[in-house]
């Protein structure tokens, strides 16, 4: 299956067939899919594609001008003084002091969103603070990276749009410390590789056994400039194998959907409980925010795929209406084992890059280390150690930018938490999240190699640099939070079973990494699209109905 291209215009329908009264006629739909980002995309595809009708719910809401000027002309100006097309013409003295100046503007209504590296380039994709808070303890904060739009964050222009596997000591950890994914030996390859052929992934088969290959659409070659900085890499830790990060645009799933004809979208539907009878679903409840009404949807089927913290609170607010039990709260593992990769990040200067400065470098193309903890070793240990992600870019004059990001994983520990706050609601009167979180000593310790390591791959490179973080970023930072709602073979230690169904709720799916018993020190986009992809085909077994 090669990529597809699709039409918009099968989406517009999808969208402008969405009244209402409408959407609340019983026997309207055989699935409701919660959030249309990475995940609830991938499913409306794979559900509509085998002749369901589907209504999928997203919270993205664009208000009118009039309604919220403020926000909306912030994210205008901010927008386009990021727009990279601008940038050549721009002093830039002017463009620092503009950015600096919106950003602080920005701080008003999205004071937590502001911190993540890609805000300006799409400011109203992300959540209001104001509108969408949580609470922390204060000496533990966590950064809640959220969005809300049609095609959720990898949407926002500037993502990083990698996609790595997780392998075999991601998701059959010997060291104790993180439970066995309840998966067979290699079951999720052929979701793998289905997924990848949907994405159209760029990079190389690099045929190391500590990262396994993706299929690959776009066979890559390192550009001069890429080679010399793995030659110098390999000149400073011989043996060591840099490889090029495999990346791809968004998938256009949700437009593959609507041209099935079988799709209806509603956009500004914040979804805020499940309904669930007996132990089966049969229905959700959300806010509709063009017509400002309490609103109802029935089916059979219901995948939630608002990502992983958002899914967990709505869990939380919905309970079995025979029993008044809380769904998934049985084994104790709901809001339980919180994880965000570990990042450090440094920035700085290098020489001139060689080779052709014209060539146009593909959005998400970098240079990956993986195992980069095991760089004195040419075969690394087993386990998980961390991996950087590194980016050069010539700036003319002789210099070239130069920035690289270490990811390292988080423990699935139990003390890291969230619950439903009760006292403090968001502006729809929902109940918001508290979260509690933060690293351990081992997580900490790893912290100092990562700092270590990305010095000596500077000083390798000849970069001198201009920052580097010389503590840990708060967790969430890495926006790549994950856990809450883990999938396990034991209903007593785990909210859903192993094919990311409830084991409260029959016909209720959680998708998106809620689900991930652990995390690697892989970026998590491409295994929730392999779950999400696997959990679609058992949910169309004709047995299961
Ligand atoms: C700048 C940036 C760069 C990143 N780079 C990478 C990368 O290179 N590789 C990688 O693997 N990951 C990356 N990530 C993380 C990646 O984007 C997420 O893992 C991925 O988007 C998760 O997909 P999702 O569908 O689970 O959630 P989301 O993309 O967050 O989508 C959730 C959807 O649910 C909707 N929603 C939320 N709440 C509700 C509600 N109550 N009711 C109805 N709808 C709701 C939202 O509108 C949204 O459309 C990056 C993230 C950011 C922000």
């Amino acid at each position: 299956m090669s990529a597809p291209q699709h039409t918009q215009a099968g989406l517009a329908d999808a969208i402008h067939r969405a009244a209402p009264d409408e959407l609340e006629r019983p026997g309207a739909f055989d699935a409701i899919i919660i959030g249309a980002g990475a995940a609830g995309g991938l499913a409306a595809e794979r559900l509509t594609r085998a002749g369901l009708r589907v209504l999928v719910l997203d919270a993205g809401f664009r208000q009118s001008f009039f309604r919220s000027p403020v926000r909306r002309f912030i994210a205008e100006a901010v927008s386009r003084a990021a727009n990279p097309n601008f940038l050549p013409f721009m002093p830039p003295s002017l463009l620092y002091q503009g950015r600096r100046v919106l950003r602080r503007v920005g701080r008003i209504r999205q004071k937590v969103q502001i911190q993540c590296y890609a805000w300006e380039r799409r400011p109203d994709a992300f959540v209001d603070d104001l509108d969408c808070p949580y609470t922390t303890p204060p000496d533990r904060p966590f950064l809640w990276i959220r969005a809300r739009a049609l095609q959720g964050r990898v949407g926002i222009p500037g993502h990083g749009r990698l996609y790595f596997r997780m392998g075999h000591d991601d998701l059959v950890p010997s060291d104790g410390k993180s439970p066995v994914w309840p998966l067979a030996a290699n079951e999720l390859d052929p979701w793998y590789s289905d997924v990848e052929k949907r994405l159209g992934i760029a990079g190389a088969r690099d045929g190391l056994p500590w990262l396994p290959d993706s299929e690959i659409a776009h066979p890559l070659t390192p550009t001069a400039a890429e080679a010399a900085f793995m030659d110098r890499v390999k000149a400073r830790w011989p043996g060591f194998h840099p490889i090029l990060g495999r990346y791809a645009p968004p998938a256009d799933t949700l437009a593959g959907a609507a041209n099935t004809g079988h799709l209806t979208l509603r956009q500004g539907a914040i979804v805020q409980e499940v309904e669930v009878r007996n132990g089966r679903v049969s229905g959700i409840r959300w806010f509709d925010q063009a017509s400002r009404s309490n609103r109802k949807a029935q089916a059979p089927l219901i995948f939630l795929c608002a990502s992983a913290l958002e899914s967990t609170r709505i869990l939380m607010l919905s309970q079995d209406a025979a029993t008044g039990r809380a769904i998934g709260a049985q084994s104790n593992a709901l809001g339980r084992h919180l994880m965000d990769h570990v990042i450090i990040r440094v920035e700085g200067n290098g020489p001139a890059l060689p080779g052709d400065k014209t060539v146009k470098i593909g959005d998400g193309r970098c240079v990956y280390l993986p195992r980069f903890d095991a760089r004195g070793e040419s075969v690394p240990k087993p386990g998980r150690g961390f991996g950087v992600q590194v980016y050069q870019v010539d700036m003319g004059q002789g210099r070239s930018y130069f920035g690289a990001t270490a990811f390292s994983e988080m423990l699935p520990r139990h003390e890291n938490h969230v619950t439903l706050n009760r006292q403090k609601l968001d502006r729809w009167g929902i109940p918001t999240l508290h979260i509690d979180c933060s690293y351990n000593e081992q997580e900490l310790t790893r912290v100092a190699d990562q700092i270590d390591a990305l010095r000596a791959l500077s000083a390798a490179a000849d970069i001198s640099l201009d920052r580097i973080d010389e503590h840990a970023c708060p967790p969430g930072f890495a926006i790549h939070e994950c856990g809450t709602a883990r999938m396990g073979r034991d209903p007593a230690a785990s909210v859903l079973d192993p094919n990311n169904q409830c084991w409260d709720a029959a016909g209720l799916y959680v998708t998106d990494s809620a689900s991930f018993p652990s995390q690697g020190s892989q970026n998590p986009t491409l295994t929730v699209m392999a779950l999400t992809a696997r959990a679609c085909a058992h949910a169309l077994q004709p047995a299961r109905s």
